[in-house]
């Protein structure tokens, strides 16, 4: 999937004893930390009890209830998906909007009716006509939905969603790693909204390292729709959901095409709310509004 297929990431080896030490360890820590499982700190390269709860914890979210081994585990926790952590106080992603059925899973949204995109930094990977259309799909989707209208402008109007490719440090404190790394298997993060997304907000990144295809006529390769059309809700202000058919769920859906019907009904009742928000922090150019999760935001 990477341009660098050699250096291809891989934890291996049998489940460590308790407190023991061992390489395997590392990589792991890296990931459970990344994804937001590993919040206490821990001593690095040793199975302790905080990297046991952390991965007993991921085990529970990506097996839907499920019993599953420890390879099997591991092998879920390698697998290509979105950098954004599935327990951020970036999109609050665990915390529920009070009120609301079924729960939101946001902190801040857009206000206004119409967002401008634009690419930013194209990938050479293939034609940039073709990553525009790929792009107006992706948003035309959540405009369908939420009632937004997309439009994607060349600088003659102020972005609100911006899209760019990048590789390794781009400077946001969230590296892209190429394949070989504890971040191997990251292909795209996104930020929320303002005030949330802070001077981020609305950034769409993708690796760059990644070979990004635009169609199934190629085996190899990265769906871009795929991958676009679920960083457009974190953009939107959606976190992660645990549904496997979800557009939300984190990891890599090459055969993603559209929402499920739980989706839809939350995308509505979040962009629904935008009237009756209450706000919790009202910005200045009144471009967002921030439902109250009961979270404080520094
Ligand atoms: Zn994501
Ligand atoms: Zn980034």
């Amino acid at each position: 999937m990477s341009k660098n297929p050699k250096k291809l990431f891989l934890l291996s080896g049998p489940l460590p004893e308790l407190n023991a030490y061992s390489p395997n360890v590392y990589p792991l820590q890296a990931l459970l930390e990344q994804y937001g499982y590993l919040t206490e700190s821990c001593c690095p390269g040793r199975y302790d009890e905080p990297t046991r709860d952390a991965l007993n914890k991921f085990q529970e979210c990506c097996s839907s209830g499920d019993d599953i081994s420890y390879e099997e585990t591991i092998k879920r926790l390698c697998r290509a998906r979105c950098g954004v952590s599935d327990n951020s106080a970036m999109t609050a992603s665990t915390l529920p909007v009070v009120h609301s059925s079924p729960p939101i899973t946001v902190g801040s949204i857009w206000l206004q009716d119409r967002l401008y995109f634009q690419i930013e930094k194209p990938t050479a990977d293939f034609a940039l006509d073709g990553q525009r259309d790929i792009f107006e799909k992706a948003f035309s989707k959540w405009g369908e939905i939420t009632g937004l209208e997309f439009k994607q402008t060349n600088g003659e109007n102020k972005p609100d969603i911006t899209l760019a490719f990048h590789k390794g440090e781009h400077d946001d404190g969230f590296p892209f790693d190429e394949a070989g790394t504890p971040n191997g298997n990251m292909a795209a993060h996104a930020f929320p909204p303002p005030p949330i997304g802070g001077r981020f907000a609305g950034s769409i990144h993708f690796d760059d390292a990644e070979l990004w295809k635009k169609d199934e006529s190629t085996a190899e390769g990265v769906s871009l729709f795929a991958i676009a059309f679920h960083e457009i809700g974190h953009a939107l202000g959606m976190g992660h959901s645990q549904d496997p058919h979800s557009v939300m769920y984190p990891f890599y859906n090459e055969n993603l095409k559209d929402f499920t019907e739980k989706d839809k009904e939350m995308i509505k009742s979040l962009y629904g709310l935008r009237k009756q928000a209450r706000l919790v922090a009202q910005p200045e150019d009144s471009q967002t509004i921030t439902l109250n999760l009961g979270i404080e935001i520094a």
